[in-house]
């Protein structure tokens, strides 16, 4: 699968879906959250800071630079700019990043727990253990320093004591991501409730789960394979 890069106006209607998606499958609640993509080498298409999913039209977005400068928009970017700033810096490959308040990340974001290898979809398409970045308030340069150093080359992360974090190659493998995140989140707080042991996978068998991810079933999802 390829990074996927959009003219303008095909990514601020990327971004209006993916934000009525987000809400449909409970990612985000109100405004919180926030979604991105790359349009270019240099400018990022970015949702409004505080406005709800289901009233944003292809208008609100806003248009940055990676260095977080609007370029464009008659909106305040999300307050979180610098996290996908910092993300699409770190990793070329990135295409869209989405920051969801998820429930069951959030859970284990607020007990500082990362999700654990466990099961075979979350590893195949995020490459492994979902670390916790450490803590730093929302909307600060030092979050977005952490949530690039958590990530240590894994396409999500948990935000402590807030939500989680994914980026994907495009839109829709951000969202998947954020989906998939979600649901292992839901299964590690399930088997944490049970007492009983829980067996991680073994860093072999999550790498061969995610090259083959990467080279092939992602190709697949997208139509390409
Ligand atoms: P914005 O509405 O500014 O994107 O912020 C929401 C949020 O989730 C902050 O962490
Ligand atoms: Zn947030």
């Amino acid at each position: 699968m390829k990074t996927q890069l959009f003219a303008k106006e095909s990514a601020c209607a990327a971004i209006v879906e993916t934000g009525h998606a987000l809400i449909e499958k409970k990612l985000v609640a109100g405004s919180w959250g926030n979604i991105s993509c790359r349009i270019d080498a240099q400018n990022i298409a970015i949702t409004p800071s505080g406005h709800g999913y289901e009233t944003l039209t292809p208008e609100d977005v806003v248009i940055i630079n990676r260095d977080g400068e609007v370029v464009e928009g008659k909106h305040i970017p999300s307050s979180e700019l610098k996290v996908h700033t910092a993300i699409y810096n770190a990793y070329p490959e990135a295409g869209a990043v989405i920051h969801t308040h998820s429930i069951y990340a959030s859970a284990l974001a607020a007990m500082h727990h990362g999700v654990p290898a466990i099961i075979e979809d979350i590893v195949q398409i995020i490459g492994g253990r979902v670390e916790c970045a450490e803590y730093a308030l929302c909307g600060t340069q030092e979050l977005a320093e952490n949530t690039v150093r958590a990530l240590n080359g894994k396409k999500a992360v948990l935000l402590a004591n807030h939500g989680a974090v994914c980026w994907g190659k495009n839109l829709a493998e951000a969202l998947l991501a954020a989906e998939i995140l979600e649901k292992a989140a839901q299964i590690a707080v399930i088997c944490a409730g049970t007492g009983n042991k829980v067996y991680e996978l073994s860093c072999e068998d999550v790498d061969v789960m995610h090259d083959f991810y990467e080279k092939h079933y992602s190709k697949r999802q997208q139509g390409e394979e």
